[in-house]
């Protein structure tokens, strides 16, 4: 029987989400990848208990995580019964969303009210909650109005299915735009989720403004570029990792020359700072008090223990920060 760390809330640091009385951990463990019906379930338990061990309280998961999609809300749920019971789920944070392809047909993703409404309730079927604590809007629908899929999040809201509501994967403009309709529907946008880490660096063009200009929250996505800011790929691809999976989102094409040798120059500045690569790459983005969680995904316990301490040194000299860039550029 699973029994909670007792000194969990002692290890671990939480930021305040935006202008919210929110408070989110400063890593948060994402189920995208491993957790699904093709992955060892004991792993992916492994992976959840140990997080929440050290404090991690939020899960970010969506509709479509797995293969196949929706199993990883399924297992999720399935964690939840076993370990978590009833009386924990006030300690966590279940972030789903829904925009991308979940089933056939006109109505099975993007941005309408019927698609949106429909996918959370079979969210909350799968993992067996009464409510989300964050639904977001996965991707903007350039076909739906904003008014609708912005009055699908409230609506969400007024049933009391989720507390807040977020937004990904839109830009700057998509962002203000959405950001306006809902203060006129009176409810606030409670945190904001780009990609966004050293290799992908789109929201410094605009977006972290507008975030920062309306007090939302931001929690970065696939940090360590989906495994390449670690040492996983330093000397080819791993038959078990994510480049070399069929399922996997992380092309073998994207482990490039460049990429590797891009990512052995950060690992001199990690060993200077006794960081691994990974650890590097989160602190980074952690640095400024406007990154409130960042959102890791992780196929062991090691790597997650590995990733949690990039929490014990989070600053940079502006030497530092200049010869990162200099790397990246
Ligand atoms: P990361 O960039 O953190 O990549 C995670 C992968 O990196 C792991 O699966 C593992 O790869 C490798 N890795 C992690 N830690 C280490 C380590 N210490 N040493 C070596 N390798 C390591 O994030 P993800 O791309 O997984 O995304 C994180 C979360 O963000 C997702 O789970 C999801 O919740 C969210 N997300 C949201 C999206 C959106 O559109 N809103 C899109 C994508 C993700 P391996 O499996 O090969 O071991």
């Amino acid at each position: 029987m699973y029994q909670p760390n007792k000194e969990r809330y002692e290890k671990m640091n939480y930021r305040r989400c935006g202008n919210s009385g929110l408070m989110l951990p400063e890593i948060s463990l994402g189920l995208w990848h491993n957790f699904g019906g093709v992955d060892v379930f004991e792993n992916a338990r492994s992976m959840v208990r140990f997080a929440f061990d050290q404090g991690v309280t939020h899960f970010d998961l969506a509709n479509n995580y797995g293969p196949p999609p929706g199993s990883a809300e399924e297992n999720f749920g399935r964690i939840l019964a076993k370990d978590f019971h009833g009386y924990l789920r006030d300690e966590l944070i279940i972030s789903t969303k829904a925009g991308y392809r979940m089933w056939p047909g006109p109505y099975g993703e993007w941005g309408s009210k019927k698609y949106l409404i429909s996918s959370l309730d079979q969210s909350l079927k799968r993992m067996k909650l009464d409510y989300v604590d964050i639904f977001y809007s996965h991707r903007p629908d350039p076909n739906t109005p904003l008014e609708e899929t912005m009055g699908a999040l409230v609506q969400a809201l007024d049933s009391g299915k989720a507390l807040y509501v977020g937004l990904s994967n839109y830009d700057a403009e998509q962002t203000r735009l959405a950001l306006d309709i809902l203060e006129e529907m009176g409810v606030s946008c409670l945190i904001h989720q780009p990609k966004y880490s050293m290799f992908v660096r789109d929201p410094e063009e605009g977006l972290l403004d507008v975030l920062r200009e309306n007090g939302v929250g931001c929690i970065p996505f696939s940090p360590l570029a989906q495994g390449l800011l670690t040492d996983r790929y330093l000397h080819g691809i791993p038959a078990d990792s994510r480049a070399a999976k069929s399922h996997g989102f992380l092309h073998p094409e994207e482990v490039s020359e460049h990429r590797i040798s891009q990512v052995r120059a950060l690992k001199s500045i990690a060993d200077a700072r006794e960081q691994s690569i990974s650890q590097l790459a989160i602190a980074w983005l952690l640095r400024t008090s406007q990154i409130t969680t960042v959102l890791i995904g992780a196929s062991s316990v090691d790597q997650l223990s590995n990733n949690l301490k990039s929490m014990q040194n989070t600053l940079f000299s502006p030497e530092e920060l200049m010869a990162i860039d200099n790397i990246l550029t």
